[in-house]
């Protein structure tokens, strides 16, 4: 299954592929911002993305993927240190179907990976 994960930093991303490929999940792909993201679309079947980064953030790239007919039906799961109701609300609004409030375990994040693809499939 190919996986995009998008985080600006290389050592979170890291560790998230290791968290996949643990379970199973190989194939996946890295962005470090919303814009680099984008542009590596091509084939993917599952977004896992940051919410804060420079350049993009993970609203953004939210929006603009649900606007494209080509990726709005993607399922994207935001990680955010942003725990706030009103900000995962929005998220939620803008079309993100899970969202994971960091630090988070392998456990919860393969989780919320699986409750996703069961319910998009
Ligand atoms: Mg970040």
């Amino acid at each position: 299954m190919k996986i995009l994960v998008v985080d600006d930093s290389a050592t979170m991303r890291r560790i998230i592929m290791k968290h996949l490929n643990d379970a199973g999940y190989t194939g996946t792909v890295e962005a470090e911002n919303g814009l680099e993201a984008i542009s590596r679309m091509e084939g993917v079947e599952l977004v896992l993305t940051d919410w804060n980064m420079p350049v993009m953030d993970g609203m953004s790239l939210v929006k603009e993927l649900r606007q494209n007919p080509a990726y709005s039906r993607v399922p994207i799961v935001m990680i955010t240190s942003i725990g706030a109701r009103k900000e995962v609300v929005e998220a939620l609004k803008q079309g993100v179907n899970n969202y994971i409030v960091k630090p988070f375990t392998p456990s919860i994040l393969i989780e919320k990976i699986k409750s996703v693809i069961e319910v998009t499939a």
